[in-house]
């Protein structure tokens, strides 16, 4: 496994670089958990001076940081903009509200004084996907340094230049070494990290099969983890929706960072009395997009993250139609330079077709007609994964009702504002378990003690 920076615009490769020897791992784990016994009796207040310095680092360097993901992976420059400054703003959170967080929480039993306490846990390892290459780091190294825990990190091989910019990023906050550490290893490096005793806990975000072996990986060894994987996000759309405000969340519900979103929209569900309706304007919107550049402004259709996730995107929807799918728009690579895929529609994906159980990351959107609400319902929850979906109807009240019913870790009524720092985010099924962001995210690896105290004497033998 190599670390390679290779521009998906154009294919070029702009940088490669070597894994860490076993030695360097070790030394870099051991300062780790050195950084570890300081860094745990160190207040709150101490804990966000740093994490402040870096998200205002972050914000003002956004150009910087921004352009290293787009040529890495691809992404639109404004949407790596985006991404940066959000990603500051995630850091800026916790270094204000950890503390809150974490605060002695009092209990009330029936005879004497008891509360729980939150500590750290010790050196947390983080295993993070290149779709969002900021995003990601920012999500776990927030909550989990202001908890008083360390973090060792290894990110996609192919965004080792944002990996090294945002470790970086905390030597210039004026973190202690070993704070905050990027590891460029390998997979089986990865398992011997997750062995090590004085790792103490590990979270993922990334596929299912990563999922499956770090967590089976992490068991063996008893450690807790957090899993943030996949997800084919239903979009609900009811009879009664506004579809001019539909169509726009739909393009960008699929199209947003080149479809290579966790949570983004994967299948299109529409009530009958609409669907002919939805589908003719959402097509002609997919159509209308104009692939380019990702560095160029005025595209709004990039390229997908490396040759081999659009090779493996191409052979998906070859196996969904050789199953009977069929491509309403799109389904080929687009002829220019670079990994482009065109936006693809699939119809008459029917339930024995791989395809309506799989994840399709990047462009492609699986569309389904239903009879009425119920039916619905019932496509939405007939999914492996349970990370987020949406429901579209002018009736608010009713979207809640259709929301409480989809078996997902997050809904979305008329809108898809997947994520904000103060909110959790995470799913359940094959989508994973536990949450980053928000309160609950800074409780993931934090030791929940409980104190008693009751002056009595003991009861007699
Ligand atoms: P991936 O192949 O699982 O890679 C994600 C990370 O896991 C990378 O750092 C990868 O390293 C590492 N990895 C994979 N297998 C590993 C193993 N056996 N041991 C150690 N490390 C391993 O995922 P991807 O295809 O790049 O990312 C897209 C997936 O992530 C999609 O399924 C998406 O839905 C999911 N995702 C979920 C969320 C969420 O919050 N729920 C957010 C974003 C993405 P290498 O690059 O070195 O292989």
């Amino acid at each position: 496994m190599a670390y390679e920076s290779i521009n998906p615009n154009d294919g070029k490769t702009v940088k490669t670089f070597p894994e860490l020897t076993d030695e360097q791992l070790e030394k870099k784990i051991s300062t780790a958990a050195h950084t570890y016994k300081a860094w745990k009796k160190t207040s709150y207040a101490e804990r966000a001076v740093i994490v402040a310095k870096a998200a205002e680092l972050m914000h003002a360097n956004v150009d910087k940081f921004a352009k290293h993901a787009t040529i890495e992976m691809g992404k639109l420059i404004n949407e790596s903009r985006g991404e940066v400054k959000y990603s500051a703003d995630i850091l800026a959170y916790y270094a204000k509200n950890g503390e809150r967080f974490l605060a002695p929480e009092k209990l009330h039993p029936a005879l004497g004084e008891a509360h729980m306490e939150s500590s750290p846990m010790g050196v947390i390892f983080c295993v993070e996907p290149w779709n969002f290459p900021y995003y990601q780091l920012a999500r776990i190294a927030g909550p989990h340094l202001m908890a008083g825990n360390v973090v060792v990190v290894k990110h996609a091989g192919c965004v080792p230049q944002c990996a090294i910019e945002f470790e970086k990023l905390w030597i210039e906050a004026g973190a202690p070494e070993g704070l905050y550490t990027n590891l460029l290893i390998s997979h089986a490096q990865s398992d011997k990290v997750i062995d090590d005793v004085r790792i103490a806990g590990v979270a993922l975000t990334g596929s299912v099969a990563a999922g499956r072996s770090i967590a089976a990986r992490a068991g063996q060894n008893l450690k807790p983890t957090s899993m943030e994987l996949g997800g084919s996000d239903a979009f609900i759309v009811l009879e009664d929706a506004d579809i001019e405000k539909t169509i726009p969340w739909a393009v960008w519900g699929r199209m947003y960072n080149a479809g290579q979103t966790c949570c983004a929209s994967k299948r299109f569900i529409v009530v009958e009395e609409l669907a002919d309706k939805f589908l003719e304007k959402f097509k002609t919107a997919l159509q209308a997009l104009t692939p380019g550049d990702p560095m160029d402004e005025k595209t709004t259709h990039g390229p997908l993250s490396t040759e081999s996730a659009l090779t493996d995107l191409l052979k998906q929807v070859d196996v969904a139609v050789s199953h009977g799918a069929k491509v309403l728009i799109g389904g080929k690579r687009i002829n220019r330079p670079g990994s482009f895929m065109q936006a693809t529609i699939l119809t008459n994906v029917t339930s024995d077709n791989p395809a309506f159980r799989d994840e399709f990351f990047g462009p492609v959107a699986m569309f389904f007609r239903v009879k009425d609400e119920e039916a619905a319902i019932a496509l939405a929850n007939d999914s492996d994964f349970g990370l987020g979906g949406s429901v579209f109807t002018k009736d608010a009240a009713r979207g809640q009702r259709v929301a409480s019913r989809v078996d997902t870790g997050m809904m979305f009524i008329n809108n898809i504002d997947w994520s904000d720092a103060e909110l959790p985010f995470g799913g359940i099924k094959y989508s994973g378990y536990g949450r980053e962001l928000g309160d609950m995210g800074i409780q993931e690896f934090v030791n929940k003690k409980l104190v008693r105290t009751h002056d009595i004497a003991a009861p007699l033998v």
